[in-house]
């Protein structure tokens, strides 16, 4: 069996009983359906589920502003936190919830209309596939943009260091979250004048834009500090317990000027008002995440062995180890389905051909040494 094809086939499709709320869900009700699926990342889901609200409301209300009504600008969010923290997961957890179409791009990837590359626009028209090409549902979806911090210049201000590639896919980013109305290929491939074109408003398209931003720690500290040294030379007491901060904890201190400071726009910084800050994983948590999510892994791999009539079990020793295996490897929770996949295999390849087995328990020598496993499977044999 294929365990990678029976896991991804066994994401929980939305339903309607998921929904929290059959119109409009408060941002308590988000939180919560997001915390039914991303473990931790408090302070992010209350940020996500407020921006969320805000723009569900702002789109409505736009609909019937009244002239010279109060322009309500749009709550496009910023994610910073470390690779496999949850940021592409609390994005498509969204959309989930609220039943939009979704749409993720890798920045990386895009490039300025007539480059090599995935222009710009493709994601939007993904969008609108994602959409079943309906365009209305389409100019009220989410799009992610992952690896966000990887367009940036390379230094701030004027440069011949300048990286215009970055810049220039900076650029084309900020029309559509700016809201223009894109001018779709419905056809994959280049524009051409022959080809019928879809137009898509993009005003009213949430925009989630994530990445690790590494070395933006530093940048925050060196802005405290010198706060901190203006005041002493005003003769105020410094806060200086501010210094010795982890990365997270600085991160949650950022403000835009240290995001240009990085390397954005100014006018890009200034499109995503919301900042959220996600922290890196601890044990405990990335414990929680092989149980506690709906679609957990563990749950994932009882479901598919009690399709062979065996009841699965984890030990609290193995689900330590396998925490720990991850940690190492220093790539958040992205690592405990490699590391669960691997224990698995054998699993998967010898359960089915062993008569009679009613119940496997997985311990913590068997995510260590794999011996442990064979041996058992010789003993079962
Ligand atoms: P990022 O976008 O921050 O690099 P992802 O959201 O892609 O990370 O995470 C990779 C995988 O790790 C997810 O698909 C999910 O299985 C798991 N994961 C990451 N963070 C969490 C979390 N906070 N809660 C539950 N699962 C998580």
């Amino acid at each position: 069996m294929n365990t990678t094809e029976t896991l991804e086939s066994m994401e929980p499709t939305p339903t309607v009983t998921e929904r929290p709320c059959s119109v409009a869900p408060t941002p308590k009700e988000i939180h919560r359906f997001l915390s039914q699926f991303v473990i931790a990342q408090n302070v992010a889901k209350r940020k996500l589920a407020v921006a969320v609200y805000n723009h569900y409301h702002r789109i409505d209300y736009m609909k019937t502003m009244p002239p010279y009504g109060v322009e309500l600008s749009k709550s496009n969010v910023l994610m910073v936190g470390p690779s496999g923290s949850g940021k592409t997961l609390l994005a498509q957890t969204l959309a989930r919830c609220l039943q939009v179409p979704f749409a993720m791009a890798d920045a990386t990837s895009l490039t300025e209309a007539g480059y090599m590359g995935e222009d710009v626009e493709h994601v939007l028209l993904r969008l609108f596939q994602a959409a079943g090409e309906d365009q209305e549902k389409a100019e009220r979806g989410i799009i992610y943009i992952d690896e966000i911090d990887k367009i940036m210049r390379k230094s701030e201000g004027p440069s011949l260091s300048r990286d215009v590639s970055g810049e220039g896919v900076q650029q084309a980013l900020l029309k559509i979250l700016e809201g223009t109305v894109a001018q779709l290929p419905r056809r994959q491939g280049k524009k051409h004048p022959s080809d019928d074109l879809q137009p898509l408003d993009t005003s009213h398209i949430l925009f989630l834009c994530g990445g690790a931003f590494v070395g933006l720690d530093k940048i925050i500290a060196q802005r405290i500090l010198q706060q901190a040294q203006a005041e002493t030379q005003q003769g105020k007491d410094p806060s200086l317990d501010s210094l010795d901060l982890s990365t997270t904890e600085l991160q949650k201190r950022m403000l835009p000027e240290d995001l240009v400071k990085f390397g954005m726009l100014p006018e890009f910084v200034g499109r995503l008002p919301v900042l959220a800050a996600l922290e890196e994983l601890d044990h405990e948590a990335l414990v929680r995440i092989l149980t506690e999510p709906k679609n957990s892994l563990v749950r994932q791999y009882k479901q598919i062995l009690a399709f062979e009539g065996v009841e699965l079990h984890f030990s609290d020793d193995s689900l330590d180890a396998i925490a720990e295996k991850a940690l190492q490897r220093q790539i958040g929770a992205r690592g405990l389905r490699m590391i669960v996949e691997e224990v698995m295999l054998d699993v998967m390849y010898e359960v089915p051909s062993i008569k009679g087995l009613k119940e496997l328990h997985i311990r913590r020598e068997h995510v260590v040494g794999s011996e442990a496993l064979a041996e058992q499977w010789e003993h079962l044999a």
